[in-house]
């Protein structure tokens, strides 16, 4: 039996009894981590606010045989304007749905835990579309998880592809296809849409344009990331 406390962030919680939550949580430190809020439903608990989707903050975990339990919780943030906007919500519970996907219990996973934060701050607390900001999240989560797409050459013959020239994109290899090698059924990939994503990857930037928010390839990224994922997703893709 112990007491901990672990800064962490809700990614799913499901009810059960009456007033009970299982909260799945991710820790930067020890990945994904489920824990019981009990009580939590009643209106004056005060695990009230450690029970949503998105809580980020400090929570106090009684452990004993392996099962958590939350017994305090500090907020730092919620996100709450994500709740005004149904498309930048559904963009939110998707990056959510794809951590819980990718991280494993024990973890360490302190670059993708940022990576969530920053772009979960963009997405409630400024003005720049989503669509972009939700590629740039794709791209930069392929490359922390170990497949960073191949944006320059061809993944079969390894020729350099020329930034202007045609070129599709091989999910499964994960890079481009030049003319000669590209299969049937592959998709396309235009120009901008890979200066995009070389833009996003190499300068971690997200000060995108009206302009960028229409080159972002973002179902393509999703069919590429979805691919790669061991665990199916229950969020959809938004589109
Ligand atoms: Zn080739």
């Amino acid at each position: 039996m112990n007491q901990t406390e672990k800064t962490a962030i809700v990614l799913r919680y499901a009810n059960y009894g009456e007033r009970d939550r299982m909260l799945t949580l991710f820790s930067p430190t020890r990945g994904l981590i489920e824990a019981a809020a009990h009580g939590c439903r009643r209106p004056k608990s005060r695990l009230l606010s450690a029970s949503e989707l998105f809580a980020l903050g400090d929570f106090e975990l009684f452990e004993k045989g392996g099962r958590y339990t939350v017994t305090g919780f500090t907020l730092i943030e919620n996100f709450y304007p994500l709740r005004d906007d149904w498309d930048r919500l559904n963009a939110g519970t998707y990056l959510l749905n794809l951590c819980e996907s990718a991280v494993q219990p024990g973890e360490n996973a302190q670059e993708l835990f940022m990576l969530l934060l920053h772009t979960l701050s963009r997405l409630a607390f400024s003005d720049q579309p989503w669509r972009p900001l939700l590629t740039g999240f794709l791209a930069h989560f392929a490359n922390t998880e170990g497949f960073r797409p191949r944006l320059r050459h061809c993944v079969v013959c390894g020729d350099r592809v020329e930034d202007s020239a045609k070129a599709w994109f091989d999910l499964r290899e994960g890079g481009l296809c030049c003319t000669r090698h590209r299969q049937e059924g592959m998709p396309a990939i235009l120009p901008e849409e890979r200066a995009f994503l070389h833009h996003a990857l190499e300068t971690g930037s997200s000060s995108w344009t009206e302009g960028a928010a229409r080159l972002a390839p973002l179902s393509l990224m999703e069919k590429y990331v979805e691919a790669h994922l061991e665990k199916p997703l229950r969020v959809k893709a938004p589109t």
